[in-house]
This record gives C-alpha cells, structure tokens and sequence, in this order.
C-alpha cells in the first residue's frame, strides 16, 4: 500500500501563536502510533513561520512546505521571497499551481513553468496542483483542461526531473465552498491523471505517483475520497486550520 500524503495548507490565516501551538499540540500525540495506515504529514505555514516550525518538528514525522516563492532566483523583487532563501532555512518542500496563485494572483503557465524550474534547481519537493472551474466541468471539458494544464507545466520535463513530485488535484469550485466532488468523479480523474504519466513517462513513474485530492475535505468526508484506489492523500484548506478535525483527517 503506497503511504498517503495529508497536507495542511494554512494560507494566510494563522499567527505566529497560532502556528506555533497547533504544531506543538500535534507533536505531543504520538501519530505514529495512532495513524492506523502509514501517512507523510505535510504543514505549510506562512513565511514569518517557516523557520521556527521547521526547527520544531526536526526529527518527527511532520514535514513543512511553503505555500509560494517567486519564479525568478534572485534580484530586484521587493517583498518576494527567493527558493533560495527557502532552502537556506531548510525548507525543500513547495506548493504550486494552486488555483489562488493562479486566479488572484494571475500565476500563467509560463511563471508556473520557470517556477518548477527553480525548484528543480533548488531540488524541492514539488506539490503541483491542477484542477478546472465550475463552467468547464458543467462543459465537460474538465478532463481537456487538466490535461492542458499538465502538458503546459509539468510535462515538459523528463523523468528524472519529476522525480520529487506529487499532483493535488483540486477543482477550483469545491475549494473552501463546501462542496466537493464526488468520490466516483475524483477517482475517475485521478485514473486519468495515473493514465496520463504512463503515456508520457511509463509505468514505474505513473505507478508511484502519488495524487492527492484537495476541495473541501472535512473529517467526515475524508474517508471516502481516501478509500479510493487512485487517492493518494489530501490537500486540506479549512479543515486543516482545527486541531480536531484535522486529526480526525490524519486517522481516517
Ligand atoms: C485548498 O485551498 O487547497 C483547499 C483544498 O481548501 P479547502 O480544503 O478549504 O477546500
């Protein structure tokens, strides 16, 4: 059975304090006892906090990721933060292509394409997101946009490059709204997606690939969505931001 990957993904929402006592209160249980299946616990806090949270959990099974860092290296850039500044705080773990960054933020495929460069250069652990809007499912074109948003970004790369990698698929209309996709319907796109890496990098590379689904996933919910065969984890937004729930997720 392939570990599953449970990400938290605080955005802009918790303080330092915040921060600091949710990571503090998760190392005190002993999750790798409780965690019935093997899971990879992933946290990624804001850039005030990445530091000291990535001290706080050295030697536990929680890891930390930022949420962004810029697509250019180094420079005139006031207010961004560089890959390199990330991994000379030892952080080696980085989100991108999240439909925020993307639609707020106007992230295009072209930034997102320089910004895999950087992490390839930096050797981060890639967590990608992809996932289409509410009209483009009710046009069932969402398997033509995923499709697209992949052959634009990350597969322009060889094997070797997308070594470190994982996919979130994430439809942009069950974030934060509360309403997720069906079990059936994220199982049938993460067959896909599965599908997709074997066309273009074979079976070992689309066999270990691991596809987390990320919308609205609560501690109810949770199970369903990890049952299925072609779910290899979560992305989680709100539900990640309560203690209990969020434990609820990690033992589901
Ligand atoms: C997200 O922002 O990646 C996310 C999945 O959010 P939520 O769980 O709140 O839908």
């Amino acid at each position: 059975m392939k570990e599953k990957i449970i990400i938290a993904n605080w955005k802009m929402n918790y303080d330092f304090n915040d921060t600091i006592s949710f990571i503090r209160n998760l190392l005190k249980i002993n999750l790798d006892k409780k965690i019935n299946h093997k899971k990879k616990i992933i946290i990624a806090p804001s850039f005030p906090f990445l530091h000291i949270s990535n001290k706080i959990v050295k030697g536990s099974n929680i890891n930390i990721a930022a949420q962004n860092f810029h697509h250019m290296d180094k420079g005139a850039y006031t207010g961004e933060v560089s890959a390199h500044m990330l991994e000379s705080i030892g952080i080696n773990k980085i989100i991108l292509g999240h439909s925020e960054r993307r639609i707020i933020f106007s992230e295009t495929e072209e930034i997102l394409l320089s910004k895999i460069k950087i992490a390839l250069k930096h050797k981060f652990y890639i967590i990608f997101c992809v996932g289409e809007t509410y009209d483009e499912r009710s046009n069932n074109k969402h398997f033509i946009v995923i499709k697209k948003q992949l052959s634009k970004t990350i597969f322009k790369f060889t094997t070797n490059e997308i070594k470190f990698l994982c996919i979130a698929y994430e439809p942009v209309w069950a974030i934060g709204t509360g309403i997720t996709a069906t079990p059936k319907e994220v199982q049938s796109m993460h067959y896909f997606i599965r599908f997709l890496f074997l066309e273009k990098y074979g079976k070992h590379v689309s066999d270990k690939l691991q596809i987390l689904y990320g919308g609205s996933i609560n501690d109810i919910n949770a199970k369903n969505f990890f049952s299925q065969e072609d779910v290899d984890g979560g992305l989680i937004g709100n539900s990640s931001l309560e203690f209990s729930k969020f434990l609820n997720i990690l033992l589901s």
